[in-house]
């Protein structure tokens, strides 16, 4: 089936599933498979539960009349979603980055959103099947979107941009993540890139943090002309600073015309950045001082992404969404630089690092005890086989950091809790 033919059909309903366990009436299904499951197999399923066509890449069902046989359903997906884009007559802006693409993006979101019709990813659904289905959820009447694009290898960033085709990009920063897939360092810096590579191939604008030398250099490099700068210096385009963090944040905003002071519920001096690109991206699509200000200060963060709890016995930082060697070392110095007259970390094993794991590891039980909290604990087999210092707690699993902390609890302190995922420092919340 050509492509114009499948989007004839998903223009009667807008409507797409890729999951059986909730199928929206009239979508197209899309078969994926994918490592332990073919989706094929829940084709007629999906027929069943509502879905008025399945597309499939199984002959088996070719004969069916309500099920679409393509070469392959997950580049299916992908040509459908790019055909879709090219209808739409708005702006899309893609942010990648190391750390900080969802909360920045749904700081966007919240920003443009006083002003205009927007549609942005949902979650989390950055990669080569979240995207499209991202794009294929945009409706007719949204009047701009912005889509998040996560990689771990090279070449992904350029295909997802290929399909979403951003007319804007914002690269948060590059920093230490997935070294494994990138091949190193350098690996991360080329394949984030690719997003500036896209908007000088196509003469799109980017949002830069031009108070990192890292992107500045890049953009300088392949000559992007079109941009709209944001940082801590002042001869940024939108500059700011941060006027209080007691954990949340307060920040001063200055452009060219004029200035502001604004409330948030963020913490993480990191979170500066991420906030200035905000108010950077608002006025640039003509929001007013009072639009930018409600969006951001109305944004509270969900997902564990630097959000603050106060229990009856402490107030916690819980940023166990993910940790990589960058947003470690970030968390760490803004619990540094909070107000707060008792301090703990209580870190998580960074997963992921490859061969740099163990020096990794090394380096944040460094750089933590140098800030001198109240106490330190660390958790995990990563951080257990690094030199101990006699100021902490080592725990080799959460199980024996939770017998741990009940023998010798922690109140009245402003806590971090940071971790991949894996390491479930979640369950230390009742002890907190
Ligand atoms: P993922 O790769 O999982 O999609 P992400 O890039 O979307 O992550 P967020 O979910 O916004 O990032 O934030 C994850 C964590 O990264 C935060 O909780 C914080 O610790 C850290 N972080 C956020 N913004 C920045 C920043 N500008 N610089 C460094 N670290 C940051
Ligand atoms: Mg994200």
């Amino acid at each position: 089936m050509k492509i114009e033919e499948l989007y004839r059909l998903y223009t009667q309903s807008r409507k797409v599933t890729t999951d059986t366990r909730n199928i929206l009436p009239a979508s197209i299904f899309f078969a994926l498979r994918g490592e332990s499951f073919d989706g094929n197999e829940f084709a007629l399923t999906a027929l069943e539960k509502g879905a008025a066509f399945s597309v499939v890449d199984d002959p088996k069902y070719a004969d069916n009349d309500r099920c679409i046989l393509v070469p392959h359903v997950l580049e299916t997906l992908q040509l459908l979603a790019a055909y879709h884009r090219d209808q739409l007559k708005i702006p899309v802006i893609g942010i990648t980055g190391t750390n900080g693409k969802t909360t920045t993006k749904e700081l966007l979101n919240a920003v443009l959103a006083e002003k205009y019709f927007t549609y942005c990813t949902q979650g989390n659904l950055n990669n080569h099947i979240g995207v499209p289905l991202t794009l294929l959820a945009i409706q007719p009447d949204v009047e701009m979107a912005i889509v998040e694009m996560g990689a771990n290898h090279k070449r992904e960033i350029a295909a997802l941009c290929a399909i979403a085709k951003p007319n804007y990009g914002l690269i948060t920063n590059i920093g230490k993540a997935h070294l494994e897939g990138f091949g190193g360092f350098e690996g991360v810096k080329v394949a984030k890139a690719e997003l500036y590579d896209f908007m000088k191939e196509t003469g799109g604008t980017i949002f830069v943090n031009d108070d990192n030398p890292i992107l500045h250099e890049l953009y300088s490099s392949k000559g992007i002309t079109k941009r709209v700068t944001y940082g801590e210096n002042e001869l940024n385009d939108i500059s700011g600073s941060i006027v209080s963090n007691d954990p949340l944040l307060t920040i001063l905003w200055k452009s060219a015309e004029a200035f502001g002071e604004l409330g948030t519920n963020l913490t993480g001096s990191y979170n500066l950045e991420n906030i200035l690109a905000a108010v950077a991206v608002g006025f640039h699509f003509d929001l007013s001082e009072e639009q930018v200000h409600t969006g951001i200060s109305s944004y509270v963060p969900g997902n564990n992404r630097s959000q603050v709890i106060r229990t009856s016995s402490n107030t916690l930082i819980c940023d166990y969404y993910n940790a990589n060697p960058s947003s470690m070392q970030v968390a760490i110095d803004n619990l540094a630089a909070i107000t707060a007259n008792h301090k703990t970390l209580i870190l998580g094993d960074m997963f992921e690092l490859g061969e740099e794991s163990e020096q990794e590891h090394q380096r944040i039980v460094d750089c933590a005890m140098e800030i001198n909290a109240d106490r330190n604990i660390f958790i995990g087999k990563a951080f257990s086989a690094s030199k101990h210092s006699r100021n902490a707690d080592f725990y080799a699993d959460i199980q024996s950091a939770v017998e741990g902390i009940k023998s010798r609890p922690v109140s009245g302190s402003t806590i971090l809790l940071k971790g991949s995922r894996g390491m479930k420092l979640e369950t230390l919340l009742p002890l907190l």
